[in-house]
C-alpha cells in the first residue's frame, strides 16, 4: 500500500483523464463536503453536465467554493481533470492567497482502462474527448514536479486501489 499524506490546510487536485476514476477515488478517501467537483458545478450553473460552453461559469463556481472553504481553513479537494497547466496554476495561486499547502494526486491509469470504464458507466464522455485529454496526461505527470506543489503523488493503475490517504489534522 502507498500512503498519501497531506496537512489539513491543503488544496488537493486530482489529475487524470475522464473515466480514470477521480470521482470514485475522491468519494473513497474524502468527505463529500470536502470535494469540489467541476461536474457538480457545471450541473449547478446550467443543468447539463455535458454543456462544454459554460467552462468559465463552471470554474468560477469551483474557485468560489474553494476560496470560501480555504478562508475557513477547510481541506479542499478539486475533482476536475486538472490536465491543463493553466488550471493547475490558477488553483495554486488561489491556495497561496489563503496560505494553503498544495497537493496533487495524478491517476496514471491506462487509456484502455479509461475507455472501458467510461463505456460501463452512466455518464459517458466521447472517446475522442478521452483520447485528447489522455494525450495531456503524459506531460502533466512530469510537469507537476516543476510546478511547486508541496505534495505530489503519481499513482500507477496498480497503486490506485492500494492507496491510503492520511490527513494530519
Ligand atoms: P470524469 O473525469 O469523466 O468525471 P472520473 O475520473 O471521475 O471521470 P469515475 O467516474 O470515478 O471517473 O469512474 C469511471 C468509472 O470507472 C465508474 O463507473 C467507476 O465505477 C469505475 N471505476 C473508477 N475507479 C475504479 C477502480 N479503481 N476500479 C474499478 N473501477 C473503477
Ligand atoms: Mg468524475
Amino acid at each position: 500500500s502507498r500512503v498519501l499524506s497531506f496537512p489539513s490546510n491543503s488544496l488537493i487536485l486530482l489529475c487524470g483523464a475522464p473515466g480514470c476514476g477521480k470521482s470514485t477515488f475522491a468519494r473513497r478517501h474524502f468527505a463529500p463536503t470536502e470535494i469540489v467537483s467541476s461536474d457538480d458545478c457545471r450541473r449547478r450553473v446550467c443543468d447539463n453536465v455535458y454543456n462544454m460552453k459554460v467552462h468559465r461559469e463552471t470554474f468560477s463556481l469551483v474557485r468560489h467554493i474553494a476560496r470560501l472553504r480555504m478562508s475557513l481553513g477547510r481541506l479542499t479537494v478539486i475533482d476536475a481533470t486538472a490536465l491543463r497547466r493553466g488550471m493547475r496554476r490558477s488553483m495554486m495561486r488561489l491556495a497561496g492567497d489563503y496560505g494553503f499547502r498544495t497537493g496533487v494526486i495524478v491517476l496514471d491509469v491506462r487509456l484502455s482502462t479509461c475507455l472501458s470504464r467510461n463505456k460501463s458507466r452512466k455518464r459517458k464522455v466521447s472517446e475522442d474527448v478521452i483520447r485528447s485529454f489522455y494525450i495531456l496526461l503524459h506531460k502533466a505527470k512530469t510537469d507537476v514536479y516543476k510546478e511547486g506543489f508541496d505534495r505530489i503523488y503519481v499513482l500507477g493503475e496498480e497503486d490506485v486501489d492500494q492507496a491510503i490517504v492520511t490527513i494530519n489534522r
